[in-house]
């Protein structure tokens, strides 16, 4: 059984994507299961619900050589602990290309849409293959979540399409209702420890020349109660200097993303920090915030910005 996963602290889309391609790929002759690199947001066990879908399992450890598929991550620091031991055999991803090598010719599927779930609509209807309920309702929870219901700048209209063709499959009448039904249950985070609200959607880049190593964690908490977020602020600076501590980083920042608004204000728990961050995005930080606006997608509009800025170092 081949195995297929998405990237560490998976969000819905690294979930739905690797449980939809695991059934695609044993549909179409390879056997395929489906795990997940951690625990499930807010989000997630809403939409497996919806979708009558069990949990994935944890990924074991992997012996050298095993076999694999990715999905919605292609980077090692996202990945298996162990993935420049594995042989990559298939990825499905719409994120920048990082540190990927393969030992074999891999099928490789990359596009700059605003979800692997799009890629994987694509992938059914170039092998002719219907689109079952369960994973019509995976492919369309990912969607509206990766792109925010098309409010992020990564929406594209493969994206929209996709919506409109997934919909009526997954027997989901009003979108907008079900979107909204999604990121309230994304947002309702309870007593969950800073430490965890940090790392829910937390990635781990690597800029700029690699003899400089700088390495930086990403945080993104997208909510539509902002308020609730910033209720918390000085836990979550805490937490933020000690991941940076505990994972011997030179940054980490956490963007508090306003979901029905489009905008982004950034917790910045250091002065090293506030420089980049003021650099990178003409920001000024102020009480250990930073306002920046619209820019609300990590991919899109966080990471270039500070990939510039460190490549602009050398
Ligand atoms: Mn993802
Ligand atoms: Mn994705």
């Amino acid at each position: 059984m081949l195995p297929v996963f998405g990237h560490l602290n998976p969000d819905t889309d690294a979930i739905a994507s690797a449980l939809v391609y695991a059934h695609l790929l044993s549909r179409q002759g390879t056997p395929a299961q489906a795990y997940r690199l951690g625990e499930l947001n807010f989000e997630t066990p809403f939409v497996l619900q919806k979708a009558g879908v069990e949990v994935p399992p944890l990924l074991p450890a992997l012996d050298a050589g095993t076999a694999v598929a990715l999905v919605d991550h292609n980077e090692r620091a996202q990945s298996a602990p162990n993935l420049a031991d594995l042989q990559v055999t298939h990825v499905v991803d719409h994120h920048k290309l990082g540190d990927l090598s393969t030992m074999q010719p891999a099928f490789l599927r990359f596009e700059p849409v605003g979800c692997t779930a799009t890629l994987l609509l694509k992938l059914h209807r170039e092998a002719r293959l219907s689109v079952e309920r369960a994973d019509a309702t995976l492919m369309l929870s990912a969607v509206l979540s990766d792109t925010l219901h098309f409010r992020s700048p990564t929406t594209t209209p493969d994206d929209r399409e996709a919506v409109a063709f997934l919909a009526p499959i997954a027997r989901v009448r009003d979108v907008m209702a079900y979107a909204l039904e999604m990121f309230a249950a994304k947002s309702d985070l309870g007593d969950t420890p800073a430490a965890e609200l940090l790392r829910m959607d937390y990635k781990v880049f690597a800029f700029g020349d690699p003899a400089l190593a700088q390495r930086w964690g990403l945080g993104m908490i997208e909510t539509t109660n902002p308020a609730y977020v910033f209720g918390r602020q000085a836990e979550l600076l805490a937490a933020m200097r000690a991941a940076k501590a505990a994972d011997g980083l030179d940054g980490v920042l956490l963007g508090v993303v306003d979901i029905l608004n489009g905008t982004n204000r950034m917790l910045v728990p250091g002065e090293s920090e506030a420089q980049v961050v003021q650099a990178a995005f003409a920001a000024p930080t102020v009480d250990g915030v930073a306002d920046l606006g619209d820019r609300i997608s990590r991919k899109k509009q966080i990471v270039p910005a500070l990939e510039q800025h460190f490549e602009a170092q050398v």
